[in-house]
C-alpha cells in the first residue's frame, strides 16, 4: 500500500515518517510530484483546509494521501490567530516573523494568561471517495517570554510544554512527536492506516489502491 504525504513542508514530513515508519505503508512525498499543483489554503478551518489538501492530492496522485493542518490557539488574543497562523505576521511572514509578533502582542501578559494550544487536524483522503477519516490532536501549553531552543519549526521557539517547562524546540523530534499535537493525530492516523491496510488485503484490493 502507499501514502502520500501532502505536504510540502520538510519539518512536518520528518515528524510525519518518524510516526509512521514501522508501518507495512510505502510512504511517498510531493518531492516525487513536481508537478502536482499548489493547494489553496483558503478554508475558514484547520479541519477545511486539511480536507481540502488531502482530496485535491489523493485525486492528482491516484493514490491514498494524508494531509494536515495545523492551527494555534492563543487564550490572551481570543483563539488568535487560529487556523490562520502561518499568516499571521503578514503574507510570506517567515518562522522568525510569526514568533516575533506573537512575542510583541503578549508583551506584559502574566504567565497566568499566556495559555494557548495547538490542533492539528490530519485528513486521510482516497482517490474514489474522497476524505475517508479526520483524526485531531491537541497540545495545551503557554507562550514562553522569549524564544528559546534550536529545534522544531513554527512556533516551537515560543510553545511551553509545562510539564517539562521547557520549549518544543528544545526537543527531540521524537520528544516532540510523543507529545505534540501533530503526534497524537498521526498516532490515531496510523492505528487507523493499520486497521485499512488490513481491510484492504482480505478483501483482495490492496494492489489496487
Ligand atoms: P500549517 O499547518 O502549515 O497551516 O501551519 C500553520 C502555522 O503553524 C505555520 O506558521 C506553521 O509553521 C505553524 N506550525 C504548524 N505546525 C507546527 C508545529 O508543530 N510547531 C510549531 N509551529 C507549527
Amino acid at each position: 500500500m502507499e501514502l502520500v504525504l501532502a505536504t510540502g513542508n520538510r519539518n512536518k514530513v520528518r515528524e510525519m515518517k518518524a510516526v509512521l515508519r514501522d508501518l507495512a505503508v510505502t510512504i511517498r512525498t510531493l518531492d516525487e510530484f513536481p508537478s502536482a499543483p499548489a493547494v489553496v489554503e483558503d478554508g475558514e478551518t484547520c479541519r477545511a483546509n486539511a480536507g481540502k489538501k488531502a482530496v485535491e492530492m489523493a485525486r492528482w496522485t491516484g493514490l491514498l494521501t494524508l494531509a494536515d493542518d495545523t492551527g494555534l490557539e492563543v487564550e490572551a488574543l481570543g483563539g488568535r490567530p487560529g487556523a490562520w497562523a502561518a499568516r499571521y505576521a503578514g503574507d510570506g511572514a517567515t518562522y522568525a516573523d510569526n514568533c516575533r509578533k506573537l512575542l510583541e502582542e503578549l508583551k506584559g501578559v502574566p504567565a497566568a494568561r499566556r495559555g494557548a494550544r495547538f490542533v492539528t487536524v490530519v485528513a486521510i483522503a482516497d482517490p474514489r471517495d474522497g476524505v475517508v477519516e479526520f483524526m485531531e490532536g491537541v497540545l495545551h501549553g503557554r507562550i514562553a517570554e522569549a524564544c528559546a531552543g534550536g529545534g522544531g519549526f513554527g512556533y516551537d521557539p515560543v510553545f511551553v510544554v509545562p510539564s517539562l517547562g521547557r520549549t518544543l524546540a528544545e526537543l527531540s523530534l521524537d520528544r516532540k512527536n510523543a507529545i505534540s499535537h501533530r503526534g497524537r493525530a498521526l498516532g490515531r492516523a496510523r492505528a487507523w492506516l493499520q486497521r485499512y491496510h488490513a481491510r484492504m488485503n482480505l478483501s483482495g484490493r490492496g494492489a489496487a489502491r
